[in-house]
């Protein structure tokens, strides 16, 4: 199995900086609200209403998410208020998922402005994860005009709290052997699951940071507070038990699926996207030294009809150009023509055995194929992740994410299908 890396991927002060995304779009002449002294709130003549967002400068006069905008607005007395636009930030946070679903094999929406992307197995498409992390923060910036913080680390919870770490616009990793140094001496309520009131009790025990926490007897805390004193003493220590279950069931299936920034409806610019979905899935198998024998499509039209279309091998694989191969002969069964809003690849029955009958490919063929997915992913994991690139994305100026962002070569034709250096013959 390949060194799980967990992104955690936050967008910082997302109301505040979505509705300035706005208002820039709509009047450009007006100043960014992220720099003034602003907070996104309720209606401020009518006096009530909560922050729900703050601006860099809103946040030196001391005001916190959560409190009323009249206790705002003593702080700061010439606090510029702005109404939330819920519909523009569902919007933006779609466009948020989508992108990072186009470059991570899972991701996890886990509120509307954050996710968990699972990294595990991309190193070998990427390079260096907490480097591709960096060109990935960038990346959103440059595409959807909004900042986030990235987490790397090792699993959820560490990510999470990598993310916590200082903002805007920064990664920061929080890999275990880090734990004493970077999270120890936080504020035992800047813990994730440690609530106020945790917070208070653990207080009168005399424990004050996370590292007394990790320091506790685990009996000691299960007295105090059940099973849930439990739980924070292993988020203490950085583990995360559920995420841990949850990751290691073999049998599980890989899949991958983007959603389309503009519909896609000819076959050339639906398969471009098959084969960056392809690489993904491909890779994942690689590094969890798996194969699959189950391949299939998934459509959405525009119409949000769904519909999917699998195939079994007759032995499994690990090899991308044969779950490219199997997913475009899958399309060219089931596309009846229609605009198509998401296409995905999934795959199932994962198995850690590989038989040697081989379906798709002669023999010969595919040990030549199987020799070069592996020299891929080893020049990749030496050289970086430009140093292979499919020729069908050679022309394409976007290099940093290469296959990964081919749907957004909508409406691209190209000449070719073929890859770099391989030639495909059936
Ligand atoms: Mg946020």
């Amino acid at each position: 199995m390949a060194d799980t890396i967990i992104y955690h991927i936050d967008v910082n002060s997302a109301f505040l900086s979505w509705s300035a995304k706005k208002r820039l779009e709509e009047q450009p002449e007006e100043p960014d609200i992220r720099t003034i002294t602003s907070v996104i709130g309720g209606d401020k003549q009518k006096r009530h209403g909560i922050v729900l967002a703050k601006s860099t400068l809103a946040k030196r006069f001391g005001i916190v998410t959560g409190e009323p905008l009249i206790r705002a607005s003593e702080k700061c007395p010439n606090l510029q208020v702005f109404s939330p636009d819920f519909a523009y930030y569902v919007k933006q946070s779609n466009a948020f998922i989508t992108l990072l679903k186009e470059v991570a094999p899972t991701v996890e929406q886990y509120s509307i402005d954050e996710a968990f992307c699972d990294m595990t197995g991309t190193k070998s498409l990427y390079g260096n994860p907490v480097e591709f992390a960096h060109t990935l923060r960038e990346r959103i910036y440059r595409e959807l005009g909004f900042s986030v913080n990235i987490g790397v680390s090792v699993n959820k919870l560490l990510a999470k709290m990598a993310s916590e770490f200082q903002k805007p616009n920064r990664t920061h990793t929080l890999f275990p052997e880090e734990i004493p140094q970077k999270m120890w001496p936080l504020p035992v309520g800047e813990l994730f699951f440690v609530g106020r009131s945790t917070e208070k009790k653990l207080h009168t025990l005399g424990i004050h940071t996370i590292g007394e926490l990790a320091a506790c007897n685990p009996a000691f805390l299960t007295s105090h507070f059940r099973k849930h004193g439990e739980t924070i003493w292993n988020y203490a220590n950085g583990r995360d038990l559920d995420f841990a279950a949850s990751h290691d069931v073999a049998n599980k299936g890989y899949s991958n699926e983007t959603t389309l920034h503009a519909d896609v409806t000819d076959a050339e610019t639906a398969k471009m996207i098959l084969l960056s979905l392809a690489e993904t899935v491909g890779a994942r198998i690689r590094a969890d030294k798996a194969y699959v024998s189950v391949i299939s499509v998934n459509l959405v039209t525009c119409d949000f009809e769904r519909y999917s279309h699998q195939k079994s091998l007759y032995s499994a694989t690990n090899i991308t150009e044969e779950i490219y191969q199997t997913a475009c002969a899958l399309f060219d069964q089931m596309w009846k023509h229609e605009p198509i809003r998401l296409i995905g690849v999934a795959t199932s029955k994962a198995t850690f055995e590989q038989s040697y009958q081989y379906d798709l490919f002669q023999s010969e063929n595919y040990e030549k194929l199987s020799k070069l997915n592996s020299a891929l992913d080893s020049i990749r994991d030496k050289y970086g992740s430009n140093a292979v690139t499919r020729a069908c994305f050679l022309d394409e100026k976007n290099k940093i994410s290469k296959g990964m962002s081919a749907a957004k070569f909508e409406h691209k034709k190209t000449d070719k299908n073929n890859f770099t250096s391989i030639d495909v013959s059936q």
